[in-house]
């Protein structure tokens, strides 16, 4: 099954040898626009966000396109928190930021708006302006693990 999260490609649009046409992150991974490189190797580009949330946020693109986490296969799931720990940790020793986010957003209703899977690392200091939040909610008696059971359930399938 694809998840295609309400992701709409315009008819006819193609992918070639893992690159998508018109999308914008598989053109910056061919050199065809311009971005600013920081880590690179066979299945990634690291590159610093063009509207940053902060100085120095960075995101982690995988070289071959997919949209989200579900199109994602287990080597480079395996290998992407590889690189962000890497990333992470240069982050933290040449911006002496007291904190970092990472995050990840997938499909329209979490805040995707480019639909290429990219990984954020976000530097964070204290009072800064950066907003990743959400009200606490609460579960009916019993509806936690009546959820927990239905995942658990479906991850053995
Ligand atoms: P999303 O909202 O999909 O999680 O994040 C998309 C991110 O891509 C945003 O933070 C946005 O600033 C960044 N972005 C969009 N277009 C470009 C671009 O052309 N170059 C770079 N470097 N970043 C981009
Ligand atoms: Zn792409």
């Amino acid at each position: 099954m694809r998840y295609n999260l309400g992701v709409k490609y315009p008819r006819g649009q193609q992918e070639r040898n893992g690159i998508m046409e018109n999308c914008i992150f598989c053109k910056i991974i061919a050199g065809s626009i311009p971005s600013t490189t920081v880590y690179e190797d066979k299945d990634f580009k690291a590159i610093m966000d063009i509207s940053p949330a902060a100085k120095g946020h960075i995101i982690i693109l995988p070289k071959k396109h997919i949209s989200n986490i579900y199109e994602m296969d287990d080597d480079i799931a395996s290998k992407v928190l590889i690189v962000a720990k890497k990333i992470a940790a240069a982050i933290k020793d040449e911006l002496q930021c007291p904190g970092l986010n990472i995050l990840q957003n997938n499909g329209e209703a979490a805040g995707q708006t480019v639909f290429h899977y990219h990984m954020h690392l976000i530097p964070r200091n204290q009072g800064d302006k950066v907003k990743v939040t959400w009200e606490p909610g609460s579960y009916q008696d019993g509806e936690a693990a009546q959820i927990a059971k239905a995942l658990e359930k479906r991850m053995l399938n």
